[in-house]
């Protein structure tokens, strides 16, 4: 650190991504990132003839994404805000709506927490159940903004929307941020109640479900007014935001859906398969509607597990401490991928 740093900012603990070795040798399940490439519209489009206008800036509107987007969610572009990656969502909403402090649970995605110790913004962490599900009764009366992902990670737990409006009904005078990065693996989109609650903002990203983590993007759905508070704050900040090939990339990938919709529904049937296997093994798995596996092997021993795999080349990610500390989460990658993973994992149990 050095000593120039503001001094209020020297307490901040960054978040840990999971690991990008940057050799081709390990078996990558550690990020949740998809094992299938971008459709070939999206590869075709990012070609030279696009490279070349790199001299221009992005459109600072974000047009191009946010109105294909508001297509395939059925609202207008009005209602609908786009980022580089949801994380840059996810802080510009939270700074915006957090002036009362955020409620999330103990056990979800770490980068909220990040973020608040970020932009000074106080949270309560109330706790999930044993079963790792959400407990709502808590958010029942609640007195701030509040972040529920769902699915949730890293369980992959889905909350069925008819709870997440109990939590919007209980909840009008505060923003209720439903971070939707895993929902396209089998849960339900609140997208389709932004017009009846004015405090329900839903977050998604091209990372997971969209093959695109690389690319940067991430969106929001809501009331008009939230979504032109947001534009006010990224205005006011980074205005081009999203890079040339991003936006396209983005508005390709939404029009050439149904490739997608195939490669979900394989990660689906991959992660019902891996998942019969390792119950077999004697693994105790959360029921996961995401595109990775929580899994507590049949001793806890979560983290010897975590380390032999790494000596055998496979990264899967482990959360030391606290309730966590007996699971590993396993993203779902190709058939083979998951196959070697299975014959690493049997060599060691
Ligand atoms: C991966 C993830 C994100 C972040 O996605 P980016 O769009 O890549 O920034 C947000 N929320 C949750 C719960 C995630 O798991």
């Amino acid at each position: 650190m050095s000593r120039f740093l503001n001094s209020a900012l020297d307490a901040l603990t960054p978040y840990t991504p999971g690991e990008q070795p940057q050799g081709g040798t390990f078996i990558k399940l550690n990020t949740n990132e998809s094992p299938y490439p971008p459709s070939d519209g999206v590869l075709n489009i990012l070609g030279r003839a696009e490279a070349e206008k790199l001299n221009l800036y992005s459109d600072p509107t974000l047009n191009p994404v946010t109105t294909s987007l508001a297509k395939r969610f059925g609202v207008e572009s009005k209602n609908v805000y786009a980022g580089n990656g949801s994380d840059e969502v996810l802080a510009i909403a939270m700074y915006a709506f957090g002036e009362k402090g955020f409620s999330f649970p103990d056990i979800t995605y770490g980068f909220y927490s990040v973020i608040a110790d970020f932009f000074r913004i106080g949270c309560t962490r109330p706790k999930l159940k044993d079963d790792f599900t959400i407990d709502i009764s808590y958010y029942m009366k609640n007195d701030r903004a509040v972040i529920i992902a769902n699915p949730n990670a890293p369980t992959g737990i889905f909350l069925p929307l008819s709870e997440i409006e109990k939590i919007l009904s209980a909840n009008p005078d505060h923003v209720v941020i439903v971070d939707e990065a895993y929902v396209e693996f089998g849960g339900e989109s609140a997208a389709s109640l932004v017009s009846k609650y004015e405090n329900l903002l839903v977050v998604g990203t091209f990372s997971k479900a969209w093959n695109l983590a690389g690319a940067r993007l991430g969106y929001a759905v809501g009331s008009s007014e939230l979504i032109s508070d947001l534009n006010r704050l990224r205005c006011s900040f980074h205005p081009y935001n999203i890079n040339r090939l991003t936006l396209l990339a983005g508005q390709k990938a939404v029009e050439e859906e149904q490739y997608y919709i195939e490669c979900r529904k394989k990660i689906i049937f991959t992660r019902t398969r891996v998942q019969a296997e390792l119950e077999s093994l004697g693994f105790t798995c959360t029921p996961s509607m995401a595109n990775f596996i929580f899994a507590r092997p049949p001793m806890g021993d979560a983290e010897r597990i975590y380390k032999a795999l790494y000596d055998k080349k496979v990264l899967v990610r482990y959360f030391a401490g606290g309730r966590t500390k007996e699971y590993l989460r396993i993203s779902v990658g190709s058939d083979e991928q998951m196959d070697k993973f299975l014959d690493a994992l049997k060599s060691i149990l």
